[in-house]
Protein backbone atom coordinates (compact mmCIF):
# COMPACT_ATOMS: atom_id res chain seq x y z
CA UNK A 1 0.00 0.00 0.00
CA UNK A 2 0.95 3.49 -0.67
CA UNK A 3 1.03 5.74 1.97
CA UNK A 4 1.83 9.95 1.53
CA UNK A 5 3.11 11.83 4.76
CA UNK A 6 3.70 15.62 4.37
CA UNK A 7 6.20 17.00 6.38
CA UNK A 8 6.71 21.20 6.18
CA UNK A 9 10.79 21.79 6.69
CA UNK A 10 13.22 24.58 6.97
CA UNK A 11 12.73 28.82 7.30
CA UNK A 12 10.44 28.69 4.44
CA UNK A 13 7.97 26.19 5.32
CA UNK A 14 8.61 24.12 1.86
CA UNK A 15 6.67 20.45 2.05
CA UNK A 16 8.93 17.52 1.87
CA UNK A 17 6.78 14.34 1.15
CA UNK A 18 7.73 10.87 2.26
CA UNK A 19 6.35 8.89 -0.01
CA UNK A 20 5.82 4.80 1.63
CA UNK A 21 5.37 1.53 -0.45
CA UNK A 22 4.37 -0.19 3.38
CA UNK A 23 4.50 -3.42 1.77
CA UNK A 24 8.21 -3.16 0.81
CA UNK A 25 9.09 -0.34 3.70
CA UNK A 26 11.18 1.74 0.85
CA UNK A 27 10.71 5.09 0.86
CA UNK A 28 10.62 7.95 -1.85
CA UNK A 29 11.76 11.30 -0.69
CA UNK A 30 10.36 14.62 -2.45
CA UNK A 31 11.42 17.76 -2.30
CA UNK A 32 14.07 17.25 1.14
CA UNK A 33 14.73 21.24 1.67
CA UNK A 34 16.16 21.30 4.75
CA UNK A 35 16.34 19.36 8.40
CA UNK A 36 18.20 16.07 7.12
CA UNK A 37 18.19 15.28 10.75
CA UNK A 38 14.42 15.63 11.62
CA UNK A 39 12.95 13.71 8.15
CA UNK A 40 15.39 10.99 8.91
CA UNK A 41 14.32 10.40 12.34
CA UNK A 42 10.62 10.12 10.83
CA UNK A 43 11.50 7.67 8.32
CA UNK A 44 13.55 5.59 10.78
CA UNK A 45 10.34 5.78 13.43
CA UNK A 46 8.46 4.16 10.18
CA UNK A 47 10.66 1.78 9.41
CA UNK A 48 11.44 2.86 5.99
CA UNK A 49 14.33 3.10 3.67
CA UNK A 50 14.96 5.59 1.44
CA UNK A 51 15.62 4.84 -2.55
CA UNK A 52 15.38 7.96 -4.10
CA UNK A 53 14.95 11.27 -3.90
CA UNK A 54 12.88 13.12 -6.68
CA UNK A 55 13.24 16.78 -6.87
CA UNK A 56 10.67 19.29 -8.89
CA UNK A 57 12.81 21.86 -9.02
CA UNK A 58 16.44 23.28 -8.24
CA UNK A 59 15.49 26.14 -5.30
CA UNK A 60 17.12 25.45 -2.31
CA UNK A 61 14.37 25.17 -0.14
CA UNK A 62 13.10 21.80 -1.68
CA UNK A 63 16.69 20.29 -2.50
CA UNK A 64 19.06 21.32 0.38
CA UNK A 65 19.16 18.10 1.66
CA UNK A 66 18.90 16.01 -1.23
CA UNK A 67 22.84 15.87 -1.00
CA UNK A 68 22.48 13.59 2.83
CA UNK A 69 20.26 11.27 1.48
CA UNK A 70 22.74 10.90 -1.94
CA UNK A 71 24.95 9.72 1.01
CA UNK A 72 22.59 7.57 2.15
CA UNK A 73 22.29 5.77 -0.97
CA UNK A 74 19.49 7.30 -2.70
CA UNK A 75 19.36 8.03 -6.38
CA UNK A 76 18.42 12.02 -6.91
CA UNK A 77 16.10 13.00 -9.78
CA UNK A 78 15.58 16.32 -11.31
CA UNK A 79 15.01 18.20 -14.39
CA UNK A 80 18.10 18.37 -16.97
CA UNK A 81 17.43 22.26 -17.27
CA UNK A 82 17.35 22.83 -13.65
CA UNK A 83 21.11 21.47 -13.90
CA UNK A 84 21.41 25.18 -13.35
CA UNK A 85 20.34 25.95 -10.53
CA UNK A 86 22.82 23.64 -8.77
CA UNK A 87 25.42 25.21 -10.03
CA UNK A 88 24.59 28.68 -9.57
CA UNK A 89 23.50 31.17 -7.01
CA UNK A 90 20.16 30.65 -9.49
CA UNK A 91 18.92 28.07 -6.14
CA UNK A 92 18.52 31.11 -4.20
CA UNK A 93 20.20 29.65 -0.96
CA UNK A 94 21.84 33.39 -0.76
CA UNK A 95 18.37 34.57 0.25
CA UNK A 96 19.25 32.82 3.21
CA UNK A 97 22.21 32.12 6.30
CA UNK A 98 21.82 28.35 5.30
CA UNK A 99 25.44 27.64 2.10
CA UNK A 100 23.90 25.64 -0.01
CA UNK A 101 24.37 21.88 -0.15
CA UNK A 102 25.82 21.07 -3.85
CA UNK A 103 25.03 17.52 -5.15
CA UNK A 104 25.22 15.58 -8.09
CA UNK A 105 22.59 14.45 -9.28
CA UNK A 106 22.02 11.04 -10.63
CA UNK A 107 19.38 10.75 -13.08
CA UNK A 108 18.13 14.35 -15.30
CA UNK A 109 14.49 13.36 -16.71
CA UNK A 110 12.53 15.13 -19.17
CA UNK A 111 8.85 15.70 -19.98
CA UNK A 112 7.58 11.75 -20.03
CA UNK A 113 10.07 10.12 -17.88
CA UNK A 114 9.39 7.15 -16.16
CA UNK A 115 10.58 6.14 -12.78
CA UNK A 116 10.31 2.94 -11.18
CA UNK A 117 11.32 3.05 -7.58
CA UNK A 118 10.33 1.23 -4.40
CA UNK A 119 7.53 -0.86 -6.19
CA UNK A 120 6.02 2.38 -7.44
CA UNK A 121 6.04 4.36 -10.88
CA UNK A 122 5.94 8.07 -10.85
CA UNK A 123 5.27 9.93 -14.53
CA UNK A 124 7.01 13.16 -15.01
CA UNK A 125 5.53 16.17 -16.66
CA UNK A 126 7.97 18.61 -17.82
CA UNK A 127 6.38 22.50 -16.55
CA UNK A 128 8.29 25.00 -16.89
CA UNK A 129 7.45 28.89 -15.67
CA UNK A 130 8.54 29.03 -12.05
CA UNK A 131 11.48 27.56 -12.83
CA UNK A 132 13.07 26.96 -16.36
CA UNK A 133 13.26 23.03 -15.13
CA UNK A 134 10.52 22.65 -13.03
CA UNK A 135 8.24 19.69 -13.03
CA UNK A 136 5.24 17.66 -11.39
CA UNK A 137 5.64 14.30 -10.26
CA UNK A 138 2.27 11.77 -10.73
CA UNK A 139 1.64 8.84 -9.11
CA UNK A 140 -1.46 7.01 -9.66
CA UNK A 141 -4.45 9.78 -8.85
CA UNK A 142 -1.40 12.16 -7.28
CA UNK A 143 0.36 15.01 -8.09
CA UNK A 144 3.17 16.50 -6.80
CA UNK A 145 3.54 20.06 -8.19
CA UNK A 146 6.38 21.53 -6.53
CA UNK A 147 6.03 25.78 -6.58
CA UNK A 148 3.80 25.72 -10.28
CA UNK A 149 0.52 25.15 -8.37
CA UNK A 150 -0.61 25.76 -5.08
CA UNK A 151 -4.11 25.61 -3.31
CA UNK A 152 -5.30 29.12 -4.51
CA UNK A 153 -1.97 29.99 -5.79
CA UNK A 154 0.93 29.64 -8.44
CA UNK A 155 4.70 29.93 -7.86
CA UNK A 156 6.28 33.41 -8.49
CA UNK A 157 7.90 34.14 -12.12
CA UNK A 158 10.40 36.82 -11.08
CA UNK A 159 13.08 34.66 -10.03
CA UNK A 160 15.84 33.82 -12.21
CA UNK A 161 14.84 31.75 -15.50
CA UNK A 162 11.61 31.96 -14.07
CA UNK A 163 8.90 32.97 -17.10
CA UNK A 164 5.30 33.76 -16.75
CA UNK A 165 3.88 32.78 -19.81
CA UNK A 166 5.91 29.40 -19.58
CA UNK A 167 3.95 28.75 -16.40
CA UNK A 168 0.30 29.95 -17.42
CA UNK A 169 1.20 27.71 -20.48
CA UNK A 170 2.15 24.74 -18.20
CA UNK A 171 -1.30 25.28 -15.94
CA UNK A 172 -3.44 25.73 -18.80
CA UNK A 173 -2.00 23.48 -21.04
CA UNK A 174 -0.29 20.78 -19.43
CA UNK A 175 -1.30 20.40 -15.71
CA UNK A 176 -5.17 21.55 -15.86
CA UNK A 177 -5.37 19.59 -19.34
CA UNK A 178 -4.95 16.18 -17.61
CA UNK A 179 -7.93 13.99 -17.50
CA UNK A 180 -9.87 13.83 -14.77
CA UNK A 181 -9.59 14.64 -10.93
CA UNK A 182 -5.99 14.26 -8.70
CA UNK A 183 -5.06 14.91 -5.65
CA UNK A 184 -2.61 17.80 -5.68
CA UNK A 185 0.07 18.05 -2.97
CA UNK A 186 2.00 21.47 -3.49
CA UNK A 187 5.39 22.47 -2.79
CA UNK A 188 4.22 25.23 -0.31
CA UNK A 189 0.83 24.73 1.42
CA UNK A 190 -2.19 23.49 1.58
CA UNK A 191 -3.04 20.04 -0.41
CA UNK A 192 -6.05 20.70 -3.18
CA UNK A 193 -7.43 19.28 -5.92
CA UNK A 194 -6.55 19.64 -9.76
CA UNK A 195 -10.54 20.35 -10.01
CA UNK A 196 -11.31 22.42 -7.41
CA UNK A 197 -7.74 24.46 -8.72
CA UNK A 198 -9.50 24.53 -12.27
CA UNK A 199 -12.42 26.03 -11.11
CA UNK A 200 -11.18 28.12 -8.22
CA UNK A 201 -7.53 29.36 -9.07
CA UNK A 202 -7.83 32.97 -8.95
CA UNK A 203 -4.39 33.14 -11.39
CA UNK A 204 -5.22 30.77 -13.75
ZN1 LIG B 1 10.87 27.50 -5.92
ZN1 LIG C 1 9.56 26.85 -2.73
Amino acid sequence: MIKIKMMPVGLLGANCYLVYNSDTCEAVVIDPGSEYGRIKRQLDVDGMKVKAVLLTHGHFDHCNAARDFRRDGAKVYIHEADKLLLETDYNMSSLTNEPFRSFDPDVLVTDGTVIRECGMTFKVIYTPGHTVGSVCYILDNNIFTGDTLFCMGVGRTDLPTGNVRALEDSLKNVLFALEGDYNVFPGHGEPTSLEFERRHNPYV
